[in-house]
């Protein structure tokens, strides 16, 4: 069974093929994607409307060059995958109506499937692919989560942010700093030079006794420290308040993972999304991890933001495990907002 995944639910088009004959994990067979990054810079954030008409751009050529790239014809895939949702209405639509148009023209089912299903399923793609059940952290540009999940499709939320996402602390925090958007990978950089204890942030909820997370004191924290610092601040001191930025938050990220893992009494650890490329992270999680013979899988770098593989790799999945069902029905609807647990 190919696969043919679209995802564009916010200012990445990414289109992949994947192919899940038998039982196996889905095999991808290539995958495409071109960031907007740079269109949007110089507005600081993403622009909606412009999200969308780059992604009517790209798509079509993206999935051509998936089809040479993996040597297939595109009358031989059999069921086409697109990003239901959540994410932005109308870059949603772009992929949702190119998804359904292909599979009208060749007569072939279709399934929109969650993004963030996509991004929890993504390490299954690495070397080391996870085993059900497990705990997952999820953290990623819009949400930071963590979750039991003894199955596709069966997932219980144990904590989630009550204010920011981590991916969202990285960024503001890093336009306090200064760096470009989306920040996070360049405060990382930066960190790497500075001295974490230079500066004293809060650890909102470390100590709630739930596994919530809120990062929205973190960022106020970092804003009065930066304003302290001034305009004529030098390098040293933004490395060190990046530094302690990271440290942060990736110390509540730990704790809190470690905790879930304690309450679950699972001995497995996936880590999705963006944040999940943070390298900090990913030592102290293997450390501490090592430590309680936990073992913890990630997705391939690459595959950490948004891509059209893990968007053709949960449907296939969910195809495979029997828990959806890939209708010709070309009447597509988005959601921008949804949550995962509900689906
Ligand atoms: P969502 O999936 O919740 O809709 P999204 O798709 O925008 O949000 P992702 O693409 O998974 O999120 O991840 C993007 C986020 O990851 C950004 O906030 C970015 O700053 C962050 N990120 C990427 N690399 C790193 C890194 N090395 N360190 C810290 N943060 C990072
Ligand atoms: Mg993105
Ligand atoms: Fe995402």
């Amino acid at each position: 069974m190919l696969v043919l995944g679209i995802e564009s639910s916010c200012d990445e088009t990414g289109v992949a093929l994947v192919d899940a004959d038998g039982p196996g994990v889905p095999r991808l067979l290539a995958h495409a994607l071109h960031s907007q990054i740079e269109m949007h810079q110089a507005y600081g954030g993403v622009v909606p409307e412009l999200a969308s008409r780059d992604h009517i751009r790209r798509v079509l050529p993206l999935a051509r060059q998936v089809l040479a790239d993996s040597g297939r014809a595109l009358a031989q895939v059999d069921v086409v995958a697109y990003t239901r949702g959540p994410g932005l209405a109308g870059a949603l639509l772009v992929g949702a109506g190119a998804a359904c148009a292909l599979a009208a023209a060749l007569g072939r089912p279709v399934l929109g499937v969650h993004h963030l299903e996509g991004h929890l399923l993504s390490p299954f793609l690495s070397a080391d692919p996870p085993e059900f059940p497990f705990v997952a952290l999820l953290v990623s540009g819009g949400h930071t989560q963590l979750m039991r999940v003894d199955g596709v499709g069966r997932y219980e939320l144990l904590g989630e942010t009550i204010d920011d996402a981590a991916g969202e602390a990285f960024d503001k925090s890093a336009k306090l700093l200064g760096l470009g958007y989306p920040g996070g990978p360049q405060l990382a950089r930066m960190a790497e030079f500075g001295d974490a204890t230079a500066f004293d942030l809060p650890r909102p909820l470390l100590h709630s006794g739930t596994l919530d997370f809120s990062f929205a004191g973190l960022k106020t924290a970092v804003w009065t420290q930066a304003r302290k610092l001034g305009t004529e601040v030098c390098e040293q001191d933004r490395a060190n308040l990046a530094a302690a930025t990271q440290a942060a938050i990736v110390e509540v990220l730990l704790k809190k993972s470690l905790k879930a893992l304690q309450s679950t009494g699972l001995k497995r650890l996936v880590v999705a999304g963006g944040v999940g490329a943070n390298r900090a992270l990913r030592e102290q999680l293997n450390t501490a991890c090592a430590r309680r013979g936990v073992r913890v899988h990630y997705p391939e770098l690459s595959l950490c933001t948004d891509n059209g593989a893990m968007i053709a790799l949960a449907a296939a999945m969910r195809l495979q495990a029997g828990r959806a069902e890939a209708r010709r029905d070309y009447a597509f609807d988005v959601k921008p907002r949804w949550d995962l647990a509900a689906v």
